[in-house]
Order: structure tokens, then C-alpha cells, then sequence
């Protein structure tokens, strides 16, 4: 593997610093109020390679956030581009539907030698729409068609999407309160957030608590909850604030819902393709689901989504869930480049090491940075979570968040030429998603920077 040196941020050209001006105030002008990443950012990216995103002013960023983790290998990854000329000059169309092709016989057989065998033996694959929500579409109409059920159980903290029924799958009161969202019944279950703890004991006893009240709930005849079409979840919730759920509460979740035949969904969305230390998330607890939802980093930087799922639940009918493009040549391409890459160079036992190294600093920060109340995580998927210093404890020793103060750090992140999102409870964690190969010298950039930032902050520097 190469080694990209580390980008330190670069004096702006006043020609470039103009013509990015220009720009920035044009989109601000015309576009959405509905935007989200450009409001935090007012960057223009003009060039990226591997971690490294420059401006059209010529500033340097290393980038934490890879596509809000869709960039497994990076920006422009020398692998990823030659899949894109290969194909390109290869003549194959570009968009064809879900016709069969070459390009997608090869992708299929790459994801499928990613699989868990138990589940890549009874596996079928549907190609969707090129979002991740769409995906979440898919998995739980296939799970309604089966069951003949309509309604799902889904997890506070939750983010499936923002169609409706993925809407209705997620925990967002914000993203759903002004707006219709799906007609499906949803059954809220606690998630295992040892800091938060919905029961306000935390670690693994929260957890224990979390899956008996899960059981109780779904026996309870006076419960008010029909059994459901489904169960779905993320094994480490990435929008909700990189909060990882024990592998404990995970094989309780698969038990429960086996022994009541209510299908299991995990989204592997952002999890999948090595960003938790292992190729998917759910290899953690070994548990084997009944269908998986896959999108981002599969597409290996282009638009792809697919469900994967146990044959048995193979009972839809022709067109139940179509849509225009879901034919994406250069997607299956670039995506089947990607897998094959991250397995041979053992990217995902890499993402363990070097997150598990991050985390370890960052918990040394904790203890001298009182705003920083909790670092957690799994692999290359991290949160700091930021708290108000002078409030009083709750019963889990977890401060009340502290959103501006998180905004600033990530606004001095950027200053110092870092991009890192904030997620979770009120927008106040700042997690860390950077591509898998992150070299050691970038990894402790990223939290000198991290650091500074946050000192800056801490000392009320930044106003
Ligand atoms: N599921 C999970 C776990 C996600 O993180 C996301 C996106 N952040 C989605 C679904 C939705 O994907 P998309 O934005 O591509 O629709």
C-alpha cells in the first residue's frame, strides 16, 4: 500500500479564495434551505486523493467524514479509478435496468465471498434504487410480503432513511414531527446506550434490561404491539452517534425475534465493508440475520444498494420492488473492486487496530477535557460526545449535552483542517469515520487536531 503524506492545511490563494467566495454564495443563493453538509462546511472541494480533500482556495482537509462513511478506500483510490477507466473503455453500457451484465455477475460474486457463509448459502440478492433508504424500502416490504404483517420494530436513536417507511423506521423526532411519515406501525425498542442508558443503569446490565423489556413487550397480550413484519437495527448506530450495541444484546435480539419467526433486519448501511473491524458488523456476534441492508461503501464511492437476504423470504412478486436505476455499471464496477480490495488487504482487522488505538487516545483525552463525556465506538466508526462540564451527573454519570459547544469544536476542526460531523443526542457527538486506509501518521493528525480543537473550546477561546 501506499503512503500519502499528511496534509497540513495550505495559505489560501486570493484568486482561488474568490472564485470559491463566488461559489459558496451562488449555492447559498439557490439551493435548498433543506441542504445540510454545506451549511457546516463552506468548503469547495475541487480535488481529493485518499484521506486528503483540497479547496478551490487551495486549503488542505483531512477528511473524517468520507462521504458520511461511503469512502472505504478513501477519495479517487488508485483500485476504484482504474475499475471506473477499465470500464469505461471496456464499452459496457452504463445503464441497463437490472438486466444481467458481466459487471453485475462479478459484483454479486464478490459480495456474496464477503458473506457470512450460513448466510451466503441461502442468499438471494435484490438490487434497489442507488440509496441506502431505498435499500431500507425493500427489506421491510419484502418482510410485510412474507409475514402478511405490517408493522415493524425499530430502536430509539435509530436512522434508516428518509423515505417514509425508513423515516418511520428511525428515531428522529425532528426529521419526522412536520411530516407525513410511513404508514407502517412502528414499535419503539430501547437501544443499548450505555451512556444514556434508557433504563439510567448503563453498561451490560442497561443492556440486559434492554433486551428483557423487548421480550416482555412483544409477550404482552395487553401490550398494545401486534407482532411485527420485522425487526430492524444497526449493530453499531452511526447517525445516532456511533453507539455500539454489545454483542451480548445483539444474540439476544436474534434469539428473541427467531423464537417468535419475526424476521431480523440489520441495516449495515455505514457499517459494512470492514468500517467496524470486522467485513460486516454482524460477524461481531456471529448472529446470522434474515436479510441485510447494504449501501454506501459497496458502491466503492458510486451509488449502490442492494438487500441480501434468505431465500425462503423469496416470495415477491415480479416488480414489487422496482425502480429506474438500479443498473449502475461503473456502481458494480467500482463497488466490486472495493470488496475484493478491502478483503485482500485485510482492511477491516486494520480498521480494528488503528480505531482501537484512536479510542485509546481519545479516552486519555477524556479524563483531561471535562466537556469530552464520553468516547466510544467500534473499528473506524468513533464519538466523542460532548457535554456541559458544570452540569450535575445522572445516575450513569452521563453530563446533559451540550450541542453549541459541539458545534464549535467542529468548526475549530475545520479551521485546523479537519472535516468531522457531529451526530447523536441533540447533534452533540463528534464522530470520526475515516477511510479504512488511514495511515498511523494521519490517525495522529487527525486527533492533534481533534485535541487543539477541542482545548481551543474547553478554554473558551472560541466564541
Ligand atoms: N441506514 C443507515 C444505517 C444509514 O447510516 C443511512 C445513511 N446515513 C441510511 C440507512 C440511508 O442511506 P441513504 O442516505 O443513502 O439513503
Amino acid at each position: 500500500m501506499t503512503v500519502p503524506t499528511v496534509a497540513l492545511p495550505t495559505t489560501a490563494s486570493s484568486a482561488g479564495d474568490d472564485a470559491a467566495e463566488g461559489i459558496l454564495l451562488r449555492q447559498r443563493a439557490r439551493e435548498s434551505s433543506a441542504r445540510t453538509y454545506a451549511r457546516s462546511f463552506p468548503i469547495v472541494p475541487a480535488r481529493a486523493t485518499g484521506m486528503t480533500v483540497e479547496g478551490a482556495d487551495g486549503r488542505r482537509y483531512l477528511d473524517c467524514l468520507s462521504g458520511a462513511g461511503t469512502l472505504a478506500l478513501g477519495h479517487n483510490h488508485p483500485v476504484v479509478l482504474e475499475a471506473v477507466r477499465r470500464t469505461l473503455d471496456s464499452g459496457a453500457p452504463l445503464h441497463v435496468l437490472d438486466l444481467a451484465t458481466p459487471e453485475k455477475d462479478d459484483f454479486t460474486d464478490a459480495l456474496f465471498a464477503t458473506l457470512p457463509s450460513a448466510f451466503a448459502d441461502r442468499a438471494r440478492i435484490h438490487f434497489c434504487g442507488p440509496a441506502g433508504t431505498d435499500a431500507v424500502e425493500a427489506a421491510l416490504k419484502l418482510m410485510q410480503t412474507a409475514t402478511g404483517r405490517r408493522g415493524v420494530a425499530a430502536f430509539t436513536g435509530a436512522y434508516h432513511g428518509m423515505t417514509a417507511g425508513a423515516l418511520g423506521a428511525t428515531g428522529s423526532v425532528a426529521a419526522k414531527e412536520r411530516v407525513a411519515v410511513g404508514s407502517a406501525e412502528v414499535t419503539r425498542l430501547p437501544y443499548p446506550y450505555s451512556y444514556r442508558c434508557p433504563f439510567g443503569v448503563g453498561g451490560e446490565r442497561g443492556a440486559e434490561l434492554a433486551a428483557t423489556y423487548t421480550q416482555r413487550l412483544l409477550d404482552d397480550p395487553s401490550g398494545g404491539v401486534v407482532r411485527p413484519a420485522a425487526m430492524i437495527l444497526e449493530a453499531v448506530q452511526g447517525e445516532g452517534g456511533a453507539v455500539p450495541a454489545p454483542d451480548s444484546w445483539l444474540r439476544e435480539m436474534r434469539r428473541i425475534t427467531s423464537e417468535r419467526e419475526i424476521p431480523l433486519i440489520v441495516d449495515e448501511v455505514q457499517t459494512g465493508v470492514g468500517r467496524t473491524g470486522a467485513f460486516w458488523a454482524v460477524g461481531h456476534s456471529g448472529i446470522v440475520p434474515d436479510a441485510m441492508v447494504m449501501s454506501k461503501a459497496i458502491g466503492g464511492s458510486l451509488p449502490l444498494a442492494v438487500i441480501v437476504y434468505d431465500e425462503a423470504y423469496d416470495g415477491w412478486q415480479p416488480g414489487a420492488h422496482t425502480g429506474t436505476f438500479r443498473g449502475n455499471t461503473l456502481a458494480m464496477a467500482t463497488g466490486a473492486a472495493t470488496l475484493r480490495y478491502v478483503a485482500r488487504e485485510g482492511l477491516a482487522e486494520r480498521a480494528a487496530v488503528v480505531g482501537a488505538r484512536m479510542t485509546a487516545r481519545l479516552e486519555g483525552l477524556r479524563a483531561e477535557v471535562p466537556m469530552v463525556g464520553d468516547v466510544r465506538g467500534r473499528g473506524l466508526m468513533i464519538g466523542v460526545e460532548i457535554v456541559d462540564p458544570e452540569a450535575g451527573e445522572d445516575s450513569c454519570g452521563a453530563r446533559p449535552a451540550a450541542p453549541d459547544r459541539a458545534e464549535r469544536v467542529r468548526a475549530a476542526c475545520l479551521d485546523r483542517g479537519l472535516i468531522v460531523e457531529l451526530g447523536g443526542r441533540f447533534g452533540s457527538t463528534v464522530r470520526l469515520l475515516p477511510p479504512l486506509v488511514i495511515t498511523d501518521e494521519q490517525a495522529e493528525a487527525v486527533l492533534d487536531r481533534l485535541a487543539d480543537a477541542l482545548n481551543e473550546v474547553a478554554a473558551g477561546r472560541r466564541a
